[in-house]
């Protein structure tokens, strides 16, 4: 929106990627005013790539009636052991999705002059009866604030400055390669399965085929997404990895394009672990980028008039495909909670809190054991 001053608002929400555009909609469709503000400017571009297909994102995007969510599917999980090329296989039908395929749905069903870019929201103060907040030096009263202002939330960093990102002792090489640059033996080999390659090192490799560009789905013309969740040790060689191409040292994430060349080089070389067929997907994909797997979890997701929603509230490890749902499902249940004890405002976050705090608590958890496990699996 061609940003004016915004006067009072009865929701404002912080963060306008999936977790914000959720929030924003399901509150929108229970008939409150609501505003969404995103620190960036322009529509959001590409984060995480692929992502499986939940049902509480489709049961949202259903209520609010967005626009159909491209998705690709498959019916076999394969397991593969590590360079042995044999594999084991289970019929396990799945659908998988992209990070821009959820955004377009989802940005397309929100209403444009609710949508304030290039708006950074602040806590100015946080009362009983509502919350002042400030964007870009403008305060406004709301009488409520949802932070969806993602896994570095600066919100969640004020109200519980306690609450610690634990790195999980290992990362994840990620990457997307157009079917276009594969050979057919490979598609052919990786079509219609979700696939992993358990390697010998304490880690293991995954891959699906997602919407290509336009959000095209034809054979020929999707992307194959891949995972590989390898250890690094906190320190040293951690800091090593993370420092991207122009020296800067990164905490969570190297984005595409600047992983350092040193770090690339030794990736590359160690794709020997891997099935041949994986180390080819790996070895063709231009920009692969680079997660540290980390757990946050805060002791509560309500603070006087502000909630915290999504990645703002807990962070799960990517091994439970629940981030991208969680979201869903925590905006789905405050737009319930809140139509049910809207005049009593305070009752209706006490209700959502008992709901998904303990939900989020053992999303982590089941992160962490998942995590565990796949990594005692590969070091076998
Ligand atoms: C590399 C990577 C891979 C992933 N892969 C998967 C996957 O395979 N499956 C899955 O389910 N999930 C995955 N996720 C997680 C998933 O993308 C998120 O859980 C989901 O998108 C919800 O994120 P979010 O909206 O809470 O946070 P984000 O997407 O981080 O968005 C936060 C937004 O808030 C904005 N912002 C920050 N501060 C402010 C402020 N003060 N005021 C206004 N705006 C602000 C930011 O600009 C940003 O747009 C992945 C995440 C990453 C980083």
């Amino acid at each position: 929106m061609p940003d004016t001053v915004q006067s009072d608002v009865e929701i404002a929400v912080a963060g306008g990627s999936i977790a914000g555009l959720c929030a924003g909609s399901a509150l929108l469709a229970a008939g409150f005013d609501v505003h969404v503000f995103e620190r960036s400017v322009g529509r959001l571009s590409s984060r995480g790539a692929g992502i499986v297909v939940q049902p509480e994102l489709m049961a949202l995007l259903s209520a609010i009636d967005a626009p159909p969510l491209t998705t690709t599917r498959c019916r076999t999980r394969r397991t593969i052991a590590g360079t042995s090329g044999k594999f084991q296989e289970a019929h396990m039908p799945q659908r998988f999705t992209s990070w821009e395929a959820i955004y377009a749905s989802l940005r397309d069903a929100f209403p444009e002059e609710r949508y304030h870019s290039g708006k950074t929201i602040q806590i100015v103060e946080n009362q009983t009866s509502g919350v002042l907040v400030r964007a870009n030096g403008d305060d406004m009263d709301a009488r409520l604030l949802v932070a969806a202002d993602g896994f570095r939330s600066a919100i969640r960093s004020s109200l519980t400055p306690e609450t610690t990102t634990q790195y999980a002792g290992y990362i994840a090489w990620r990457g997307v390669v157009d079917e276009a640059d594969l050979s057919d033996e490979i598609v052919d080999f990786f079509d219609d399965t979700f696939s992993f390659c358990i390697t010998g090192n304490g880690g293991h490799a995954l891959c699906y085929f997602i919407p290509g560009d336009g959000l095209v789905t034809e054979r020929g013309a999707r992307r194959l997404n891949w995972v590989w969740y390898t250890s690094v040790d906190e320190g040293d060689a951690l800091n090593a990895i993370m420092t991207d191409r122009n020296g800067k040292q990164r905490k969570a994430a190297v984005p595409q394009g600047l992983v350092n060349a040193n770090a690339l080089e030794a990736f590359h070389y160690r794709t020997a672990e891997l099935d041949d067929r994986f180390a080819q997907i790996v070895q063709t994909t231009r920009d692969p980028f680079i997660q540290a797997i980390v757990d946050i979890a805060p002791p509560a997701m309500v603070f006087g008039r502000v909630c915290l929603l999504g990645d703002a509230a807990f962070v799960v490890r990517p091994h439970t495909a629940a981030a991208a749902s969680k979201a869903a499902a925590d905006a789905s249940a405050l737009a319930h909670a809140l139509r049910n004890d809207g005049p009593d405002i305070g009752r209706a976050l006490t209700a959502w809190q008992q709901a998904r705090l303990p939900i989020g608590q053992q999303l982590v958890n089941y992160g962490v054991a998942l995590g565990e496990r796949s990594q005692r699996q590969g070091a076998r």
